[in-house]
């Protein structure tokens, strides 16, 4: 496994992880005087900036930029919903490409913007949503991330909630997509391991995201924890990932409303490095 000791440039900051008292270009100094070497800002930020100025932000500071956060959600009940998400992802799509994103990071949508019961339907929408914007962002150049989600989420949030999931996805769909492993979603997963290993076969590995699972969990969104803190064997699913030909970043992206984003985010990226090198 790579030692992110001796290549702290191995390092991701998912902006949402200090974005409660930080800017943009605050995250990119921050990322800077920590020696991360990419972040993954969100679209709210960057379209807080400028998506013309956030690109030249970027581009000057040297970071590579691994993910957009985020597209997806691409459920809803009615014709006019749906084409608004699919619009809304474009647009997504568009500005990833304007400030040279690796790849969007998409969320899918839950069951009950869907309109409808049962998870089925709501499936089918993300499936057709995945399809068209595919043919969007591929002239682009854009790739198109899917992150399965702890089950929890499937409702609100993402019914994509297995890794095998996302992988048939990617079978189906081909070139231009691929996968983003969550540590935080995907630990409890029994297949997780045969799951990785083929995501590794097919090359459609695009993210690795690490924080921790708290026990116990007050907060079914915003309760992450900080590397080390919770019951997830982080250094286990990253030898898995790398062991599957994985060579990317490993991103730091927690979202904690009641811990980390009330402290000095300047704290925030020191422990993180720290618990980069020995929790992960
Ligand atoms: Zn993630």
């Amino acid at each position: 496994m790579r030692d992110l000791a001796k290549h702290p440039e191995l390092a991701s900051l998912n902006g949402a992880t200090v974005r409660e008292r930080w800017n943009l270009q605050q995250i990119i100094d921050g990322c800077l005087r920590h020696g991360f070497g990419a972040i993954a800002p969100w679209r709210d930020q960057v379209q807080a900036m400028g998506v013309d100025a956030a690109a030249k932000a970027l581009k000057a500071s040297g970071l590579r930029v691994n993910g957009y956060c985020r597209g997806g959600l691409f459920t809803a009940a009615d014709k006019a919903g749906l084409a608004k998400a699919l619009e809304e992802n474009r647009r997504a799509v568009d500005e990833a490409a304007t400030i040279g994103a690796d790849c969007v990071v998409l969320v899918a949508g839950g069951v009950a913007a869907s309109g409808a019961k049962g998870i089925a339907g709501a499936h089918r929408q993300i499936e057709d949503g995945i399809a068209a914007l595919l043919d969007y962002a591929r002239p682009s150049g854009v790739k198109l991330a899917i992150e399965p989600l702890h089950p929890m989420y499937a409702n609100d949030r993402a019914c994509v909630n297995t890794l095998k999931h996302a992988n048939d996805l990617c079978d189906k769909f081909g070139q231009g997509v691929g996968v983003a492993v969550d540590v935080y979603h995907t630990w409890w997963d029994l297949d997780l391991e045969r799951e990785i290993a083929r995501a590794g076969r097919a090359g459609t590995i695009l993210g690795f995201h690490v924080c921790d699972w708290l026990a116990p969990t007050t907060d079914l969104l915003l309760d992450r924890g900080m590397m080390g803190d919770g019951v997830i064997d982080i250094p286990l699913i990253r030898g898995w990932v790398e062991a599957a030909g994985y060579a990317g970043f490993v991103e730091v992206e927690i979202f904690s409303a009641k811990n980390w984003w009330k402290r000095d985010p300047e704290e925030v990226l020191t422990v993180s490095r720290e618990r980069l090198r020995t929790a992960c």
